[in-house]
This record gives C-alpha cells, structure tokens and sequence, in this order.
C-alpha cells in the first residue's frame, strides 16, 4: 500500500505512544520519521550543559537567544532511524534524561526557541513523505499535512508506559515522579501562549488506553485508506 506525497502529524499528549505509532507508519507507508520533540529535548539539553538554565528552570534568554544563532542541532538519517546530534555528537541518550524532560517545557515555551525549531521541522519535511510527532504539528508547523491524528490516554497507562520504558533502559524511576512530570508537561504545554498543545479541528481523535499496537495501526490503515483512496 502506498501513500501520496503527504505529511502525516501525530500531536498529543506527553507518553501517549505518539512516537511509537509514528514509526510504525512510517515503516508500514515507507515515510521518514522525525521527532519533533527531540529537537525541544537537544535545546535543553545545550542549555543546561552550557549553564543558561539553572535548576529552578530560569532561563538565561539573552545568552540563549544568541547561542541559538550558531547551534547545530540536527538529525542525522541511519539504520536504526533518525538520530539527534549537536555537531557531530550524536545526544540521543542524554535528551531522553528525566533531567532534561524536566525542563523542557519550560524551554519550549519560548517563542523564539519555537520559531529556531520550527525552521529546522520545515527544512526537514518540506519535501513531504514525512511522519512528525508532537504537540502543534498539525495545527502550526504543518497546517496542512495530509492527515493528522490527536493522541491521548488514561493518565495511569502514559505514567506506566514511561516508568517501564525507563526501567527497560536500566533506569530506576520513581513512578510518582514520573506522573508529576507528564502532569507538569502537558499543563505548560497546553497553557503557554505560543503554539500551545490543543487538537486540531480536522485531526482524528486515537485514544489507546486500552488498545495494542496492532489495534492502533489497523485504525491509521483503515484511516488512510478512506482518506487516500487506497483500495489494494
Ligand atoms: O515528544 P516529547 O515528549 O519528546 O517532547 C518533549 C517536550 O517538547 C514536550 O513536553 C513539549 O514541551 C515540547 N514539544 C513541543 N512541541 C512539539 C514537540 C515537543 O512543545 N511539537
């Protein structure tokens, strides 16, 4: 089954499987994968190891605003997908921290580390064929994308997943914690000013509280096929 030129948003709220899905999409309709997210996670990452955040999460606007202007940060396409590096440092293991999910929100909440990242997510769709998570895919770095779907689950299912993915990675999380900072997140997300979190009016509701992978990808087929015409 093959897909049109299209770029496919997947927005939602923070561990609802939105990468996931994404990659499965993008395996199933041969589509590149790019995760929005990341790049928030690689800015706070430079931020903190540069000292323009401190720990109560006052950021240093001026001094970041100007570092921004020379940051490399970009994604680097390999085998085992796309990869986020800072130069020539690939930074995949160190933004998926709780240290830096803990202050992402905060970071990506200001307008012009938005606009530095949207510039690159444009760069790096533009010539469409793209699945892209986030949380304004759909309704600002993309308006237009060919399909976009709004994910959201139980507040219990996203802390376990989170927790059980960090335990998988050898991490020792706690799980309260973990709950607090999805909570955190998705408020700051969905309450800051620029591009807040919020469904677009034409995005598919999916929430997978209680569904399995192969229930969620045959919901996108069954999706694509209507909106695509696709009839094999
Ligand atoms: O998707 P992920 O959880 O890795 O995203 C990390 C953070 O980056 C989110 O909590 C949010 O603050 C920010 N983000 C955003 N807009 C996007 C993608 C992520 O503000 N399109």
């Amino acid at each position: 089954m093959t897909v049109p030129d299209i770029i496919i948003a997947v927005d939602g709220y923070s561990s609802t499987g939105k990468s996931t899905l994404a990659k499965m999409i993008a395996s199933r309709f041969s589509l590149l994968y790019l995760d929005s997210g990341a790049l928030y996670r690689g800015v706070t990452l430079f931020a903190r190891e540069n000292g323009l955040i401190d720990k109560d999460s006052n950021i240093d606007l001026p001094a970041l605003e100007k570092a921004l202007e020379i940051l490399d940060l970009h994604f680097v396409q390999t085998t085992e997908g796309s990869l986020t590096h800072i130069g020539r440092r690939c930074v995949e293991k160190e933004i998926r921290s709780l240290e830096v999910a803990n202050q992402v929100s905060p970071i990506s909440a200001v307008p012009f580390v938005r606009a530095f990242v949207d510039n690159k997510l444009h760069e790096a769709g533009a010539a469409g064929r793209v699945v892209m998570d986030g949380r304004d895919i759909g309704t600002t770095v993309f308006p237009n994308a060919g399909l976009k779907i709004f994910m959201t689950a139980s507040v219990e299912v996203r802390t376990q997943r989170r927790f059980d993915e960090m335990v998988a990675k050898g991490g020792n999380p706690d799980f309260e914690e973990v709950k607090k900072n999805l909570l955190d997140r998705d408020w700051i997300d969905s309450h800051r000013e620029t591009s807040p979190l919020s469904r677009a009016d034409d995005a598919f509701i999916l929430d997978n509280s209680e569904m399995t992978l192969g229930e969620e990808l045959a919901w996108v087929e069954g999706i694509i096929r209507g909106r695509f015409g696709i009839l094999e």
